[in-house]
């Protein structure tokens, strides 16, 4: 068992690209080669996985078929050569910044990109008609293929891009090439891509051109991708479709009440009053229904506005010593200690988390606080 799916993973895991740079000796490949006949072939499986490693060797059929890496490929992944594995062009991807405006209010980008087209005077040809030549280096299979004796009884194989034709397999001959294209058969073309930003799309949403990728002979071409890429917000930020915004509120409008403007993302005012009596604490969480983002597809539903209040204490000294007693009659009453004598009294100073290598303590836990917790209380809009 260990034997072959120890060589399985390492064909699994290797992409096409590394394996084929892969300065695999002989020896190892051989090993390849025989766990693939075993996993490809039911009847075999079953002997290794009943015989082991040498119930292969005596009721196999000798060394593997196998003649180099690439043939093992094709089998795996159901190649018959090189275009059967490349019939579509690659997919271009490209971020789109966009604030959360434009996604609250949907927007549409003019994006210019370049690609590649067919050249419209050779037609793909690349060169006059009948000018393609199957290249005479590489014989057509774009790639080379050259063995080494590195040492007894050990051979090095390596595989590279053909330098003649540079991968392509064919080549045309300089004074037969396209004049507008140079025999690449494709030229570069700027070309402007409307995108739609829809009202309720998320950062990291992705917007497909089909086949708008580039063009290249003989294969589909892919897909443009855009990847919305959302800035931060200087007041608002969202949580699926919920927005979360801090407001600061002094400690008179905390324990008196206080009438607020929030400005949306359309540019609206919303005005939010706490009723009379009510007490707002440092960090407590309130939310307006339906001022949330739009949901994407239905846009007329709005998630929640969640506003978490920051609660300004006074500073130092705000008061005069003497209207202290004033204050402390409308507050609620201190808690009375009495001091016995085998008590110590100790001085109470000023504390720096910088000093002592708190401050990453003190970090971890702030991260905490990023946004609300549970028994968020709600205020109809
Ligand atoms: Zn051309
Ligand atoms: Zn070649």
């Amino acid at each position: 068992m260990v034997f072959y799916q120890k060589y399985f993973s390492t064909l699994r895991h290797h992409s096409r690209a590394v394996f084929s740079s892969l300065h695999s000796n002989l020896v190892k490949f051989k090993l390849i080669s025989q766990a693939y006949e075993v996993l490809s072939d039911p009847k075999k499986r079953d002997i290794y996985d009943q015989g082991g490693e040498q119930a292969i060797k005596e009721g196999g059929s000798g060394s593997p078929s196998f003649s180099s890496p690439m043939d093992i490929f094709d089998m795996f992944f159901g190649g018959g050569g090189r275009m059967a594995r490349e019939r579509r062009g690659k997919n271009v991807v490209h971020q789109l910044s966009v604030t959360l405006e434009d996604l609250y209010n949907g927007v549409t980008k003019k994006l210019a990109l370049q690609k590649n087209v067919i050249c419209e005077k050779c037609e793909g040809v690349g060169g006059k008609k009948g000018s393609v030549e199957k290249c005479p280096l590489c014989k057509g299979r774009g790639m080379q293929v050259h063995i080494q004796q590195v040492g007894p009884g050990v051979v090095q194989q390596i595989q590279t891009v053909c330098v003649e034709c540079k991968g392509q397999g064919e080549r045309i001959s300089p004074r037969d090439r396209c004049e507008i294209c140079g025999g690449a058969k494709v030229t570069r073309e700027k070309k402007i891509i409307e995108v739609h930003v829809e009202k309720g799309m998320k950062d990291g949403q992705k917007i497909l051109f089909h086949g708008e990728g580039d063009q290249e002979p003989e294969l589909e071409p892919g897909d443009v991708i855009i990847v919305l890429d959302q800035k931060d917000h200087s007041v608002f930020q969202r949580r699926g479709h919920d927005l979360i915004m801090k407001m600061k509120i002094q400690l008179s409008e905390a324990l008196c009440g206080f009438k607020k403007m929030i400005k949306t993302l359309d540019d609206r005012v919303l005005v939010i009053t706490s009723k009379a009596g009510e007490v707002i604490k440092h960090g407590d969480l309130k939310c307006v229904h339906d001022e949330g983002m739009p949901m994407y597809k239905a846009p007329l539903e709005k998630g929640t506005l969640i506003i978490q209040f920051l609660v300004t204490f006074p500073e130092k000294h705000w008061l005069p010593p003497d209207k202290l007693p004033q204050l402390e009659a409308l507050l609620p009453p201190r808690h009375k200690v009495r001091v016995t004598d085998d008590m110590d009294q100790v001085e109470l100073k000023e504390f720096d988390p910088s000093e002592q290598g708190w401050r990453q303590h003190r970090e971890a836990y702030e991260d905490d606080d990023d946004g609300p917790r549970a028994g968020v209380q709600c205020q109809t809009a």
